[in-house]
Order: structure tokens, then sequence, then C-alpha cells
């Protein structure tokens, strides 16, 4: 997958590094670009927008500022740094993987990219991302923002599948140069993120490599990536209380398998219930009921699974111990629990 000659792909580096030294966004992670703090914003920013990543960045760089401290960070507060970021196995992993570093690499972030692919946490893309920009060294970080791009430079729609990434990882490479090879691939990524961007929409007139790129030149590159078929999510049904008593909520713990494992909650159980089967439950809880209101239904999106959720309101006259549960004031919920976006819509508004 090499249709580009030597002179374009010197072309490509010199325009996208020329155009990047203009353009690139100034980010906490750049201007302090120590390896730590590379690694750090690489896995916050998997499924994440920069803009989001921004605030938590600089708050867990704060909190936590080198691999020793975040190897034995309680994870109460690692998860509370996270909250809001979503897919909170990041968050565990970093910390798995900033153990590894102590008791395998001396408490210093490897450079060699096999160490750095068997942490948890750092796939091939992201080891990469933290190889180039931290260390220098000429590998390529291919995002789906930079499949695009490729796929759109080479004008073939099957370089932006997932199937043909070793392929498109090897013509990547082929365009990384051996000095900046760090900002290069951060241009590539900030190429896909602003100017090349999905959904038939790449901004041709403003981009620094349009004279290189056959899916410009054709007329194609709106249509790469062809239209992927939408997987349909899987669905699931869920009733939500929220219980106070004495001005403090129910909250109970996660699993610690499956998603969202060890985070706090507010009680659940599957389906939708009706108020008879609710007011129920709540008996047999032995909870002393003293108001109870049926709460707008909503849905919260995962990246594969949707939850439908209906819920009830419960006001208790006193607290009652169940296994498992505490009862937490507005301010320990903010302080100590992590407690998952997908809860949010009815702790918040009650
Ligand atoms: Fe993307 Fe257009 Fe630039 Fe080609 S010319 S890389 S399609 S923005």
């Amino acid at each position: 997958m090499t249709p580009i000659d030597h002179d374009a792909i010197k072309g490509i580096q010199e325009a996208l590094l020329g155009w990047y030294d203009k353009n690139a966004r100034s980010l906490p992670w750049r201007s302090r670009a120590t390896p730590y703090n590379v690694w750090v914003s690489e896995i916050m920013l998997q499924q994440t927008r920069v803009e989001t990543v921004i605030p938590y960045f600089d708050r867990f760089i704060k909190e936590i500022p080198d691999i020793e401290r975040l190897a034995s960070v309680p994870d109460e507060k690692l998860f509370k740094l996270w909250e809001g970021l979503g897919y909170y196995s990041r968050a565990r992993n970093l910390k798995k993987a900033a153990s590894v570093i102590m008791n395998k690499f001396g408490g210093v972030l490897p450079s060699d990219i096999r160490d750095l692919k068997s942490l948890p946490g750092i796939g091939p893309y992201s080891a990469g991302a933290i190889a180039s920009i931290a260390f220098q060294s000429r590998e390529c970080a291919v995002d789906g923002n930079v499949r695009r791009v490729a796929a759109r430079l080479l004008n073939r729609a099957d370089a932006a599948e997932k199937s043909a990434q070793k392929e498109t990882e090897a013509f990547v490479l082929g365009l990384v140069p051996l000095n900046r090879p760090g900002d290069f691939n951060q241009a590539l990524m900030e190429l896909g993120a602003v100017v090349c961007v999905p959904n038939a929409a790449p901004m041709c007139g403003m981009c620094p490599v349009s004279r290189f790129c056959e899916g410009y030149m054709q007329g194609t590159a709106p249509d790469i990536p062809s239209k992927a078929i939408k997987q349909k999510k899987k669905k699931q049904l869920k009733t939500v209380l929220v219980i106070k008593a004495e001005d403090r909520i129910a909250l109970r713990k996660r699993p610690a398998e499956g998603i969202l494992s060890e985070l706090w909650e507010l009680p659940n159980v599957p389906g939708h219930l009706s108020p008879e089967e609710c007011a129920r439950l709540t008996e047999e809880l032995g909870l002393d009921v003293i108001k109870f209101n049926v709460l707008k239904p909503y849905k919260h999106i995962f990246t594969h699974l949707e939850w439908m959720i209906s819920g009830f309101y419960i006001q208790a006259q006193s607290l009652r111990d169940i296994t498992g549960w505490v009862w937490a004031t507005r301010e320990e919920i903010r302080e100590l629990y992590s407690i998952p976006a997908a809860f949010n819509h009815y702790l918040n508004n009650q």
C-alpha cells in the first residue's frame, strides 16, 4: 500500500510539519511533554475529545504528579479524578501499569515500543504515540483519524477499515520522518481532527497536503470511508431508585466484574418495575416510605449498549442498614464516591 513516491513523502512531511508549526493547538500535555504527561494524556484521549480531556488532565497531574504516586493512589481517589470521563478501565489500567513500571522498569516509563505495549492499557496506537511524542522514536500512531486521512491520501476506502490496520500502519510509518516523528504523528492526528474531518466533510481547500492527496484529486475524498453499517446497540431495561432518608442518599457498590465495575451506583434492578412492584420491593427492603414519586424515564448510551432507565424517587422516614449499601450526603457523594454518568440524571435532579 505505498503508491506514494519518495518526493511526495518528503513533500507531505514538510507541508504537514510546516502546517503543524503554525496551527498546533496549545495543549497542556504539549507544553509540558514529559513521558508521564504524554502517557496520561494519550490514555485520557482514547475515545474522548480534547476539549473534555483538558480540565481532567490538569486536575489529574496536579493530584497525581508522577508514576510512584499513581502506583499507590487509592482507587476511590483515582475514580473520583476520572468521574465523568467514562471508560473507567482506562484509569484502572493506568494504575496497574504504574505498578508494573515501579516493579519492572525501576519507576521509569520505558521508551521501547515493545515494553510500552506490554503495559496494561497501552495498545499499538498508544505505544506508537508515546514512543514518538515522548521519546522521539520513529514509530507510527494510527487511530481512527489517521486511518481516514491515510485512506483519502491513497484514495482507498478499504484502508480506513480496521481489517487493513497492518497495511495502513505500514503506509503511515513510511511517511513518518526520522526528524520530529512525534510532531509529525500529532500533525496527522490534528489534520484528521480539524481539517480532514469525518462524515463527508473534509476541508480540502485548507489542507496542507491536498496536492499529494489522491482522494482530493479524484474527487472521491468525501465518500471515504464508505458509510459503515451502523451496529445496533443492545438495549437493557433498568429501574433506578433514588432513595433518600435524613438528607442522605442510598448508594451501593457495583460488582467487581463487568461494566463500570466497583464504582458506586443508585440501587437499581433489571427491567421496568410498575409502581406496585416498586412498592413491594421497598417493603421487602424494610424501608418506611413517606413519599413515593414516579420519575421521568431517560436513556444512557454506552458504546455498544443502551440503558433504558425508568425510576422512582422514594423518601424514607429513617436510614436502614442494608447489606452493601451506604447512605451518603451530597457532600460525601461529591468528595468520596465515584458515580458513573449513567446515574447523574436522577442524582442531580432530585
Ligand atoms: Fe483530507 Fe482533503 Fe487533505 Fe485529502 S486533501 S488529506 S481529503 S482534507
